[in-house]
């Protein structure tokens, strides 16, 4: 703990002092173009994977980026998405898997989270991409772990069309899915592609397409 109490004071004295504007800017509103939805897993660092600043990406981060289908009941995830589409104004939503997921692991052989019974339930929302998998293969296995990764991204996705606040702008073409899978070994995204109805690099074609789709000029 003493390298992240340095790390505070290394910030206030380093850091700060040379972005001070940009938290300026920041003090009293934001106005995040993305919603970036991934696990809480510590190897993973949104701002440092997309190279963005403090006010870009409203994150949430939960074990196995889930994101529990709508319901009545209220939840943090149903809250703060409900928040960021609906009062921020998000037009991005990513949801972004990545390898090595020990929640993905704990889906895949939920019979080992009896000690965890947060955990076995929580991950009951990943329940639908192992029975995918399983049904394409015959069985899970460790190997199938980058497969049922994908499919979780893709479920929660759906899971998110669920929610009204969602719903309502993917409807009138004023919010777009991305989901992604993060390889922490190589930095590698993979994206999934609508057309290729798979996941493929990030590439300049995906930038080139999405700068197209929305009419920006690169
Ligand atoms: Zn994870």
């Amino acid at each position: 703990m003493q390298h992240v109490i340095d790390g505070v004071a290394k910030f206030q004295s380093e850091v700060f002092p040379k972005k001070e504007n940009t938290f300026k800017k920041l003090a009293n509103g934001q106005n995040p173009e993305v919603l970036f939805i991934t696990c809480s897993d510590s190897r993973i660092d949104p701002n440092m994977l997309t190279q963005t600043d403090p006010g870009e990406l409203f994150i949430c981060r939960n074990a196995g980026n889930v994101v529990p289908p709508h319901s009545n009941q209220t939840g943090g995830m149903t809250a703060s998405i409900e928040f960021a589409v609906a009062a921020l104004g998000v037009t991005e939503i990513v949801v972004c898997g990545h390898t090595d997921c020990g929640a993905m692991k704990g889906a895949m052989a939920p019979e080992n989270l009896n000690d965890l019974p947060h955990v076995k339930e929580w991950l009951g929302h990943c329940r639908a991409a192992t029975s995918v998998v399983k049904e394409r293969h015959g069985e899970v296995t460790h190997e199938r772990l980058p497969e049922v990764t994908q499919e979780n991204v893709l479920l929660q996705l759906q899971h998110l069309r669920t929610h009204p606040a969602v719903a309502a702008k993917l409807a009138t073409g004023k919010v777009h899915l991305h989901g992604w899978v993060y390889n922490i070994e190589t930095g590698e995204i993979l994206c999934f592609d609508e057309r290729e109805k798979g996941f493929v690099p990030m590439s300049d074609a995906y930038a080139e397409e999405f700068a197209a789709k929305r009419k920006i000029k690169l």
